[in-house]
């Protein structure tokens, strides 16, 4: 199926400047630039839709969508609206421009698999705010994967499988009622990273969620069997649509990492969405620094059913790191009724 990535120049205007700040523009250059060594594969366009901004009342409640949009409208400077979560004068085009992207993802879904190479991130953002207690939205501050989850619902069975190294809780507090939405997130261990929420006992209203907890520094081998689950989890729901909340953070070299993960985890990802049968959606989250290079170049080599070229070293995890990992498993198995394996 053709791959149409949705790119807008307002999605760099979402800009701390001049605060430092991981989640920046820059980000965007660096995506930009990968996917220049694949042109003649990729169609990358503007989103040509109208904006509609009322779509994020899909995912939040309407008075959190009036509160951030009034403050955007009136931001003139950079303002943090918690420690972790700036708006910028020109958040407004960009969140603009993430809702013309959602729309035309609707248009097209049935036509390409969709790319959308937004900012913000979205999937901390929750119903109303910061999800399921965290203390901060985490960068986010509406939830495009969630919005796309959603609105795709009316048409069909969706999954949502969030591979960012965080647990997308904004994602997770949304589609927790949604009988039609499964959501299946593979990340590090909550007790030792933001947002503090992902337990295998989080499983949503109607068993439609699946929490896969992979302990710090868990290297290439749990990685990939993670993947295994998550996909077989995924096969088990065989889902109309397939939204993929896309993030590049769990990479080895990345600034907030605490993983020894390497190229191939993310181009055996991007391989099996190459033969997914579902339509496919692919939002952008978290990824900071090499991540954005090498993982996004695997993602999308196998994406576009190529092979690796990054063939990073295969890195083996420790023995206790893998008792951790499949305790993990089992206490997801025992809460999901899967019985053992
Ligand atoms: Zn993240």
């Amino acid at each position: 199926m053709a791959i149409k990535v949705l790119y807008a120049e307002e999605f760099v205007l979402h800009d701390p400047y001049p605060h430092e700040h991981i989640e920046n523009p820059e980000r965007l250059e660096t995506v930009l630039a990968v996917l220049k060594e694949f042109s003649g594969r990729l169609d990358i366009s503007r989103p040509s839709s109208p904006p509609d901004l009322g779509v994020f009342a899909k995912a939040h409640e309407q008075g959190y969508v009036e509160w951030l949009l009034d403050k955007m409208r009136r931001a003139s400077s950079v303002e943090f609206i918690d420690p972790d979560t700036y708006i910028s004068p020109g958040t407004m085009k960009a969140v603009e421009a993430l809702s013309s992207s959602i729309v035309e993802a609707l248009e097209s879904i049935e036509e390409a698999s969709i790319v959308i190479l937004g900012r913000p991130p979205g999937h901390h953002a929750g119903l109303k705010g910061p999800a399921m207690g965290a203390p901060t939205l985490g960068f986010c501050v509406f939830n495009t994967a969630a919005t796309l989850a959603k609105l795709l619902s009316g048409r069909g069975r969706v999954a949502v499988l969030d591979f960012d190294l965080h647990h997308g809780n904004g994602s997770q507090e949304i589609l927790w009622n949604s009988s039609r939405v499964y959501h299946i997130d593979i990340h590090q261990d909550p007790s030792t990273i933001y947002p503090g929420t992902g337990y295998p006992s989080q499983i949503g209203a109607y068993r439609n969620m699946a929490n896969i907890v992979v302990p710090p520094w868990s290297g290439d081998d749990i990685y990939e069997e993670a993947l295994g689950e998550a996909l077989g989890i995924v096969s088990g729901i065989d889902p109309d649509y397939l939204v993929v909340s896309a993030g590049f953070d769990a990479y080895r070299d990345e600034p907030l990492t605490a993983m020894n993960v390497g190229s191939k985890f993310y181009w055996l990802l991007g391989s099996a969405l190459n033969r997914a049968e579902a339509k496919l959606a692919i939002v952008l989250e978290g990824g900071y620094g090499l991540g954005l290079q090498n993982a996004w170049k695997a993602f999308i080599s196998g994406l576009l059913g190529k092979e690796d070229p990054i063939r990073d070293t295969y890195e083996i995890s420790r023995p206790q790191t893998w008792e951790k990992f499949r305790e993990n498993m089992e206490k997801l198995r025992e809460h999901l009724g899967l019985g053992k394996t």
